[in-house]
């Protein structure tokens, strides 16, 4: 215990350097260019030989025991959000460290190092995966669809990203410690997953006094499927937790005219992929419908984004144990609670056992103008030492730990060919509705 305690607080300052340059230097995901140099200097300069994503941000190394038993995935994330109003955000991106992940890859630094220490892998088995990821936040969807496009990246967000890159195909089990402005240490249990839409109302402009019988009002189609979304709500179950939250982002140009193009975008969240399938099927349902009842045209872009995360209760006792045996007077949560809000955590979560812990260390509001890692000492090296701890409890003796997790785990797909057609298959985007011959009308939700 004292051992992995002076083995992180040995290495505060690299930690720290990594932190500040980082909330110095906010990127967006997939243009994390800047922290992941730092990130691979540093971790070169320790003796690692990394993987790197190379035409993304991100990297991982493998320690290897030497002693056969399973993979242990331990990530940091690299990127900041957009968040203009924050008081350190970037005048010119608006992009800021909102969330923590600066701590997170301090301390993901903060255990590499330690792990070089003498004594720490002792009594270990199988091996370590120490991967820095980019892209967890949503956000710059154009830039990432033009990703896409190029043939850089499959995926929008950076763990499946990586998942789709086979780089976890070896893994048997992970983690990913977040800072929160908490006083206590927990693991939530479960976070909604969710799928992007925007969909465009087309119509036919006209002059709205002279001769509004000639046009196709593209607003009021827009304003009959919001109401059509809200007919539907009483048709999501609870144990779903199917969230539809619409806006409209263009509205009509001139008050004079008969609007021709109106959008709508929107989220659907839920908590398995088949309810969500099913609640984005009525929402288009109800989308395209209403454009019917108009004569308007309706083209929906849906993209999938991160799946729903499903921590394992096992494995976040666990890591109760461990911070309790740093910090006896820890106080530590398993909330087994739904957070509706969505991380690409929970795409590792289809496929092998996770959890998303909570740490605190953090001020003022995730994601708010006043957040920022006010304690480091707790946000870099207290969660480097509880993430070494974790890794203990996992791996030594035999792994039996660890073992018992991977072996009474259910994944939700197979592999990951099988878990990424099921997620891609949330996405479509094109025209939905066809006027035919005779009156005939089709529709392609
Ligand atoms: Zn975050
Ligand atoms: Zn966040």
């Amino acid at each position: 215990m004292e051992r992995i305690k002076s083995a992180v607080d040995k290495h505060r300052e690299k930690m720290i350097k990594v932190l500040d340059f980082m909330w110095d230097n906010p990127e967006s995901g997939f243009r994390e260019w800047k922290a992941n140099s730092l990130m691979i200097e540093e971790f070169e300069k320790l003796g690692y030989d990394l993987v790197k994503a190379e035409n993304i941000p991100g990297f991982y190394t493998v320690i290897d025991t030497g002693k056969p038993g399973p993979t242990v995935l331990v990530m940091g994330e690299l990127d900041a959000l957009s968040c203009p109003s924050h008081f350190h955000a970037n005048p010119e991106t608006g992009m800021a460290h909102a969330c923590g992940h600066n701590a997170q890859s301090a301390s993901l630094l903060g255990v590499a190092a330690a792990l070089k220490e003498p004594g720490i892998l002792d009594g270990l088995c199988g091996k370590i995966k120490l991967c820095s990821v980019p892209a967890e936040e949503t956000g710059e969807l154009e830039f990432r669809a033009q990703l896409k496009k190029d043939g850089i990246i499959k995926e929008i967000s950076g763990k499946r990203e990586f998942i789709s890159r086979g780089y976890f195909d070896d893994c048997d089990i992970a983690f990913l410690v977040h800072t929160l402005p908490v006083d206590y240490y927990s693991v939530d249990g479960k976070a909604v997953g969710v799928v992007a839409k925007k969909a465009t109302y087309k119509g036919v402009a006209s002059h709205a006094g002279a001769n509004p019988h000639k046009g196709k009002n593209a607003l009021y189609a827009a304003t009959q499927g919001l109401a059509a979304i809200n007919s539907i709500r009483e048709t999501f179950q609870e144990k779903d937790y199917i969230r539809v939250h619409p806006i409209i982002t263009e509205g009509g140009g001139a008050v004079n005219t008969i609007p021709d193009r109106v959008t709508i975008e929107s989220y659907v969240r839920g908590l398995n992929h088949d309810a969500l399938k099913d609640a984005n099927d009525r929402v288009n349902r109800a989308l395209c419908g209403s454009a019917v009842s108009l004569g308007c045209e309706i083209e929906i872009e849906d993209m999938a984004g991160s799946s729903p995360l499903i921590e394992n209760e096992d494995f976040a006792n666990l890591a109760g144990e461990a911070i309790k045996m740093l910090k006896p007077d820890a106080k530590f949560y398993f909330f087994n609670k739904i957070d509706t809000g969505s991380t690409d955590m929970g795409d590792v979560s289809c496929l092998m056992p996770v959890i998303h812990p909570y740490i605190p260390g953090a001020s003022g509001r995730g994601h708010g103008k006043d957040y920022e890692i006010s304690d480091p000492d707790t946000a870099c090296c207290m969660s480097a030492k509880w993430q070494i701890m974790i890794i203990r409890l996992l791996l030594e003796n035999e792994a039996v730990r660890a073992m018992k997790i991977i072996d009474e785990f259910e994944p939700r797909f197979s592999n990951r060919v099988e878990y990424l057609a099921a997620h891609d298959s949330l996405s479509s985007s094109g025209d939905r509705v066809f006027y035919g011959e005779n009156g005939k009308i089709t529709i392609d939700i």
